[in-house]
This record gives structure tokens, sequence and C-alpha cells, in this order.
């Protein structure tokens, strides 16, 4: 019987298990760090065999393949020897898509993932048909087609799961820009991520579809170079509007969503839905949480939750649709930044900085030369107490830190619901 290691216990992991042992393989779990409770009961109540806390190298080598999940960066030292010796690794998608024939519209890029992907999963619902949300988002790809399989699948890939995919092809592939992210885990080469993020057109033939932002510098370069098989569908600015709207009525704001409803537009006009099905969700759509999101106004500021904003480039996006003079909130897990490109934005939008981390040098470094108000902080009640004494009324409080949040928390969401609740207290 084929033996199937599945390397990390998380939604990804775990689906994959379930799959592979409702499939009829030999599987075992093995994860590094602490499996957490429900994930530990869904492998029980499926028999599969699973250790946290140690590999055990017995069980894992004499794996014919390993699913990895994407948390476990390629210089992990089982993964080193599983490649050392060739067992095949891959990603839980690549697994996943062996036992479907649904229909894959993926969705890749280093920001506005989450949102175009929730926003064509919203179209093709309300459309009617048969849609399953995964990848980051929701139950993973594997648990859903092991437990309920659906007829078409929205999926979020990031870079990770990208690198270990070989076979899979996507009907629709969405790129919606490449900005340096992640680069700890590409040898801090910026082509190595290039490269990820465009193997989300690997295997894709004439039939398939190719959605991508024209205009993205990076993405243009590429372009040039390659010959894809899919059909094209570029997007931009500067380009015949795709959208069934117009701009004002578009529910998501600012420039960034503009570029992600085009993307969402195309990808349902593709699979074949009508214009006024897109139009009732481009104008509806509520949005996903921690992304350029309203919380309340206090004594006249207004508070801004971004947490989601983990690169810089996000940040930038976040800044741009800033129509008030702008308290930023910003610092973290430091991934490698150039905070360079937000210089102008700085410059034009905020009066003041508050840095939030354990490790402000960098941020000290690069802005302290600006001549704006910096207010050093390492909590996020300093920070927001911090930001709202520094604005004034009319001003906004943005927190959109540019970086990762496991310095001081547990997951940009724990920093975003940390940041509300502070706010509320105010
Ligand atoms: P991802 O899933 O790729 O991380 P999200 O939809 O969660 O993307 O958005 C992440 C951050 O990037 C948010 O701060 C959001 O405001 C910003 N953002 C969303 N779409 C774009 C885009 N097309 N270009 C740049 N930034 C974006």
């Amino acid at each position: 019987m084929e033996r199937i290691v599945v390397l990390g216990a998380g939604e990804s992991g775990t689906g994959a298990a379930v799959l592979a042992k409702v499939k009829g393989l030999d599987v075992f779990v093995s994860d590094f760090g602490t499996i957490t409770a429900p994930y530990r009961a869904m492998l029980d109540k499926y028999g599969i065999a699973w250790e946290d806390g140690r590999h055990t190298e017995e069980l894992i080598l004499n794996a014919d393949e390993v699913v990895k999940s994407p948390g476990i960066p390629e210089t992990a030292p089982m993964i080193m020897k599983l490649k050392a010796q060739g067992t095949p690794i891959i990603s839980e998608i690549e697994f996943a898509a062996r036992y479907t024939d649904a229909k894959m519209i993926c969705i890749t890029g280093s920001n506005g993932k989450t949102t175009t992907t929730s926003l064509i999963f919203d179209i093709l619902y309300r459309a009617g048909l048969d849609v399953g949300l995964a990848g980051n988002i929701g139950n993973s790809l594997a648990l859903q087609v092991a437990q309920n399989d659906h007829r078409y699948y929205v999926i979020e890939l990031s870079s990770f799961q990208l690198d270990n995919m070989y076979d899979f092809r996507a009907d629709v592939a969405i790129l919606l820009n490449i900005t340096p992210d992640h680069l700890d885990r590409y040898e801090f080469k910026f082509q190595n991520y290039v490269d990820a993020k465009f193997r989300i057109t690997r295997n894709q033939r004439k039939e398939d579809a190719f959605i991508y932002w024209a205009e993205d510098p990076v993405i243009d370069r590429e372009m040039k170079k390659l010959q894809l098989g899919a059909t094209l569908y570029p997007f931009g600015f500067n380009m015949p509007s795709p959208l069934p709207v117009g701009e004002d009525e578009l529910a998501l704001k600012g420039k960034h969503n503009r570029l992600n409803s085009m993307a969402a537009t195309l990808a349902a006009q593709v699979v074949g839905i009508k214009n006024d099905v897109i139009r009732e969700s481009l104008t509806q759509f509520a949005g996903v949480e921690h992304r350029l999101q309203y919380i309340a106004t206090v004594g006249g500021v207004r508070f801004i939750n971004d947490s989601k904003a983990t690169n810089v480039n996000s940040c930038w996006y976040a800044l741009e649709s800033m129509n008030t003079p702008t308290v930023l909130i910003l610092g973290g897990k430091d991934k490698g930044n150039d905070y360079s490109e937000i210089d102008d934005l700085v410059r034009e939008k905020c009066h003041t900085l508050v840095f939030m981390g354990l490790h402000n040098e960098k941020l000290h470094e690069h802005f302290d030369s600006f001549g704006l108000r910096i207010i050093d902080t390492n909590s996020i009640e300093d920070a927001v107490k911090g930001a709202y004494e520094a604005a004034r009324e009319g001003d906004t409080v943005l927190l959109s830190p540019c970086c990762a949040s496991f310095d001081l928390f547990r997951s940009y969401e724990d920093r975003g619901e940390q940041f509300v609740r502070e706010v509320r207290k105010l």
C-alpha cells in the first residue's frame, strides 16, 4: 500500500491526512510542534496514526510521498533528508487535486489574494454554482474533496503552496501583483519568489485562462520572457475596464480593490457568469476583516484596522487610500523590508508614526530623519493610546504594520482583534 506521510497537522495537513485515509492509503502524520485539540480529534476520528512534538525518522523516511504543510521551510532538517533520498514532496493542493474533477480557480499574488478569492467565491455562490472556498481560507481543499466535493473551487494560493505543486493545472489562474515578500524563505533572491508565483500557470493549456495585472512591472517583465500556454486576460487601470459597474459603485474602496474587482470580474466571466450577478456582488460584497476595516470614530478620530498589511506594499495601498492626515502604527517582525517604497506617502499623509514591535531599531534608522513625530512602543495598548493622543480631530489612525505579527501576537488576526479591543476602550 502506498505510504503517505503528512508533515504538519494544521488545516491543510489534517485535511490531506483525512483524504489519504478515505482513499485507502497508509497514512502517518508528524508535527514537530503541538497539534491542536480539534485537529487531534479529527485524526483520531478517522483512525489516523500521528505524533507531535517530534519527527520520528523511521516513520517518515519510509514514505512513498510526503505532503508538506506550507509553513515548513524547505530548509527544515527533515525536508532536507527527504529530498536527499529523493522522496517526492508535494503540497496539500497538489495531493487533493488528484481526487477531484472540479474546475479550479486559483488566485495568487503578494497582496489581495484573500480579498479577491472571497469576492470570486461570493460571485459564484450568488450565481448558484456548487462552489467551495479553499487554500488559505476556510476548510482545506483536501478535506472538502474527502467529505463534500464541489464542482468548482476558488483557491487562494501562497507562494509556499505553489512551491510544491507539479502536475496541478488551474482552469483559471489569477496573478494579482508581485512585490518583495517572504524573501527570508527564498534565499533573499527576489527571482526565486517571482518564479514561485508564476508556477500558478504551470501545465495550463489554451482552454485555460491566465488573468494578470499587466501594469505590474515585475509581471510585465516576466510576461515578455515567458511563452505561456493559457489564453491571456490582462487587466489594468489604463486598459478597457471589464467592470460591469461604475468605479464609485464598487463596494470595496481604494485603488487596489479596483484591481481586485477587475480580476474577480474576469474570472467570473470566464466561468460564464452573467454580468447582472457580477454587478450585484461587486456592489454588495461586505469585504474581509482586518483589511482596511473601519472600526470606529472616537473623539473625531477614525480608526482603521489593516492588520493584514504584513508587507510594505500593502501598507502603500492603505496609505494611498487615506484622505485625511494620518497617524500610522507600524512595526512587528520584519521580513527583510525595504521601507523606502512608502517614503513619499508617509511624508505626504502622516504627521506621526507609532512604532510597535520588539525591535524598532530598523524603523528608527529609516524614519527618524523625516522630522515626523515618532512614538516608540512595544505593546498594542501603548500604541493605540499614543496614536490617539497624537491624533487631532479629523485625523485617521491607521494600523497597517508592514510586518508580520509574531513578535507580539499570535497572528495578524490576533493583532487586529487586540487593536479593536484597545480602540473600544478609549
Ligand atoms: P493577501 O491574502 O494576499 O495577504 P488580502 O486580501 O488579505 O491579501 O489583503 C492584504 C493587504 O493588502 C491588506 O492590507 C489590503 O488592504 C492590501 N491589498 C489588498 N489588495 C491589494 C492589491 N491588489 N494590491 C496591494 N495591496 C492590496
